[in-house]
């Protein structure tokens, strides 16, 4: 439920009011803008007498909100949240690029193909070091080592970096890394979403291969509520009958985020195609969507990778699809 209350409404009045929701047991989120203070009510709101609270001369609406989503939702906070990835910012007209291999395989891997990104244009390095592959026998990262070559990465072109942590008991490991990511796989696993609320570090929450755009949102609102308000969500692709692609992206959902959330919102056309060829025009139709960033896999020779060969581009190939993003860009 939300209320929002009249410009006149004092500071008294609206503490009155903020005690009085919480003796009836419900949190209270306040939000104050300009000239409208709106209070959002998290948790059980039945008891609340929305026809009483109308009646309040300091209130100038009341409205009950279907969506579970509180902190994440932009009703409660209309502007655009800015999250600060190691000194990139990302939102709120702050455009990124994540750029990087899939995994993190050598140190002249990682360092040769954190280079050419950066030259390219690139303002974050991506690199998994943990790897959540569907076979128990593929290649599965270098992991702590994969964690110390990408900083090693960093050190050397001053890109912040981000990796994906795939359980709580990782998270001493990741203590350097700028950007934790949670993988479509682990979206829902809630207890690392909670272990991750409890630290304030910026967070890439992907979308789960089956999830609807409410749970993607719902799963943000497990690390905010914890207290970590540093979400930034990611479009990924999800499943369809559509086999020709890997996943199918919906693009859609960029837009439809953009309206629902004040989270900053990434596009990934890499795992969503699966194919190099569409990195290009699938890297601009995010961006038409309203993307606030983009996360794209490069390899220096995509043909040996250990893992995603057949969606990762060539630096060089990296370099056009960052003109074609910029493009894009200035069309808006
Ligand atoms: C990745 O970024 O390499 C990855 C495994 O992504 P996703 O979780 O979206 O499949
Ligand atoms: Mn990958």
């Amino acid at each position: 439920m939300i209320a929002v209350l009249k410009e006149n409404a004092t500071e008294q009045q609206i503490r009155n009011l903020t005690e009085w929701f919480e003796s009836q047991g419900v949190k209270v989120n306040r939000s104050q803008g300009d000239f409208v203070t709106i209070l959002g009510l998290i948790g059980d709101t039945t008891k609340i007498d929305i026809d009483l609270l109308r009646g309040l001369d300091i209130v100038d609406n009341v409205m009950r909100i279907t969506e579970p989503f509180k902190k994440a939702n932009r009703k409660f906070h209309p502007e655009d949240s800015v999250i600060d990835v190691g000194g990139v910012k990302i939102g709120g007209g702050n455009f990124a690029v994540m750029a990087g291999p899939c995994s993190v395989e050598s140190e002249e891997q990682i360092i040769e193909t954190a280079k050419a990104v950066k030259e390219a244009g690139a303002t974050l390095l991506r690199g998994g070091a943990y790897k959540p592959r569907t076979s128990p026998y593929d290649f599965q990262g270098l992991h702590e080592e994969g964690i110390r070559l990408l900083l090693k990465a960093k050190e050397i072109t001053g890109l912040p970096i981000v990796s994906e942590i795939m359980s709580p008991e990782q998270l001493p490991v990741f203590e350097e890394v700028d950007c934790l990511q949670v993988g479509a796989r682990n979206m829902q696993n809630f207890d690392l979403l909670k272990a991750i609320g409890k630290t304030q570090k910026p967070v890439l929450l992907k979308r789960g291969l089956s999830a609807t755009i409410k749970e993607l949102l719902m799963s943000a609102e497990y690390i905010m509520s914890e207290g970590n308000p540093n979400v930034i969500l990611c479009e990924r692709g999800i499943r369809t009958y559509e086999t020709y692609t890997r996943n199918t992206f919906d693009v859609s959902a960029i837009s439809v985020l953009k309206e629902l959330t004040h989270l900053p919102v990434v596009g990934d056309p890499s795992h969503a195609t699966g194919k190099a060829s569409l990195i290009r025009p699938m890297s601009m139709a995010a961006v038409v969507s309203g993307a606030d960033a983009l996360e794209i896999e490069v390899h220096t020779a995509p043909e040996k990778a250990l893992s995603d060969a057949a969606q990762q581009l060539k630096p060089d190939e990296f370099k056009g699809v960052m003109e074609a993003i910029n493009k894009a860009r200035s069309i808006l």
